[in-house]
């Protein structure tokens, strides 16, 4: 059988698709329009990170006195910033485009859409156009930031995520809309630069989805910092003006500030791929597919934020590579699924925020039993010598199996630490596997084995 893959979009789930079906033998292209790496690369994880580290650095010196160290000033050089993380672009486009080459995958920059289910059309950069018989094709174009009819997005007073990294000028008075994963880390990384920032919260709490207790951990931060926090409110209407913008709420109050920014979520790249040529089953703009990111058409599969599954760069990484192992056989017989429900994720706050697979609240909403062990980093002594004993860990087990079954941690590098959890909870692991653990002493993964205690 011939093992001809197309895949559309260079995103992390197209690039793991591409290279690990070349790995196992097959021939790859790999059609992408704008930069290798995708969205993840160019606009989302990596620009906003390499700002967070940046606003971390700068409230890691405002906390220096707490070292030991006089008071350090910091002042924020934009345009060094800049350049900061075209240079981490520029490297990462390149390792990718590196590993693309050394698995032998062809390379093809433009826009593709499907002619019929085993015909790809590119319109080439260059104006040309090619097309490709394909055994098997992987939809992974990605998805982008919802605009709703009421913002008027300028790219200058009033940005969407994509205009952000880092914006034109450093807003003075910064009003974020929306307080999800995205929004908040705006609302850190602004006010971590010293800008004013606003926070427009449609509910009574941000991170609605988060365990109340984490959420007031990042919430209490936002007020010392000085962040104004509109809760129960609704954006309906920005008012663009020389001096700044006006956001309109709908119950009847008003955020001026000198710029706006919109993080309501994304909608998917599903139009112009010519799906419907093909019989693709959508469900809201998003490729409908089964445990194996196959769509209605059995050898066209969909991955990453186009899947409508967990729009994370990990899990379209993992979505990409499972997909090309099922193409080529592996996983005839009965295999390991990707479980959603064990994705770690993080928020890049300050203190970070990360969790993984059930949270004490949902247990507590399904009537399951759980035992639930929580401990503060106030008691690690990596976290005092640190000088930053804010946060805690707690871990979600099964009262009768001691099995992990989920977890959440705040606090310093949590993004990094909830990886113990999250491999306890894909491998099954019982607490006392964390707790005979020998971990490092001083570090602040002891603080996992207490908890697990
Ligand atoms: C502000 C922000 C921050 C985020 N931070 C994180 C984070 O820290 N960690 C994390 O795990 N996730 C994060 N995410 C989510 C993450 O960025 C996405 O889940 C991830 O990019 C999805 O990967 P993908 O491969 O599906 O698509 P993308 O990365 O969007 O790539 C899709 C690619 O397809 C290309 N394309 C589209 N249509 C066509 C076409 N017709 N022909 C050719 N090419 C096409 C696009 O140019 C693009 O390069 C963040 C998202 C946002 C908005």
């Amino acid at each position: 059988m011939a093992n001809r893959f197309v895949i559309i979009g260079g995103g992390p789930a197209g690039n793991q698709a591409a290279t690990t079906a070349a790995r196992l033998g097959a021939e790859v292209t790999l059609v992408e329009r704008d930069v290798v790496g995708g969205a993840a690369h160019l606009w989302d994880c990596i620009p906003s990170k390499a700002m967070i580290a940046t606003g971390g650095a700068m409230n890691d010196l405002r906390r220096a006195h707490g070292m030991g160290l006089r008071q350090v000033h910091a002042d924020l050089d934009f345009d060094a910033l800049r350049s900061r993380i075209a240079g981490i672009e520029q490297r990462l486009e390149a390792s990718v485009t590196g590993l693309l080459a050394n698995q032998g995958v062809r390379m093809l920059r433009g826009s593709g859409r499907l002619l019929d289910a085993h015909h790809v059309e590119v319109e080439t950069v260059e104006g040309t156009t090619e097309h490709i018989e394909a055994d098997f094709v992987v939809l992974a174009t990605g998805s982008r930031p919802r605009i709703p009819e009421w913002a008027p997005i300028d790219g200058d007073r009033v940005l969407t995520t994509r205009d952000a990294y880092p914006p034109p000028t450093l807003p003075e008075h910064l009003v974020v809309i929306g307080s999800g994963v995205t929004g908040v880390e705006f609302v850190h990384m602004f006010s971590a630069f010293g800008c004013q920032v606003t926070l427009i919260v449609s509910r009574q709490q941000v991170l609605p989805q988060k365990d109340p207790e984490v959420a007031a951990v990042l919430e209490d931060d936002f007020l010392k910092r000085g962040v104004k926090l509109f809760k129960g409110a609704r954006a309906t209407a920005i008012e663009v003006s020389d001096g700044g913008v006006v956001v309109r709420c709908d119950d009847g109050r008003s955020a001026a500030g000198s710029h706006a920014l919109l993080a309501i979520g994304s909608i998917p790249n599903s139009e112009g791929l010519g799906l419907e040529n093909a019989g693709i089953e959508l469900d809201g703009g998003y490729v409908v597919v089964d445990h194996n990111c196959r769509s209605s058409v059995p050898h066209i599969y969909a991955a990453g934020d186009l899947s409508g599954k967990l729009p994370l760069s990990s899990v379209a990484s993992m979505q990409g590579r499972k997909i090309a192992e099922h193409a080529m056989g592996m996983h005839a017989g009965p295999h390991r699924h990707l479980d959603y429900d064990k994705a770690a994720s993080a928020i890049f706050t300050d203190p970070e925020i990360a969790d993984v697979g059930l949270a004490e609240a949902d247990a507590f909403a399904s009537g399951r039993k759980v035992r639930v062990t929580k401990v503060p980093f106030s008691a690690s002594a990596k976290a005092l010598i640190n000088d930053d004993p804010r946060g805690f860990v707690k871990i979600v087990s099964d009262p009768a199996t001691g099995v992990v079954l989920g977890g959440s941690i705040v606090g310093r590098h949590a993004a990094e630490l909830i990886s113990v959890i999250g491999l306890a909870v894909t491998a099954g692991l019982r607490v006392t596997d964390i707790v005979e653990s020998l971990f490092v002493h001083p570090a602040l993964a002891e603080a996992l084995a207490d908890a697990a205690e």
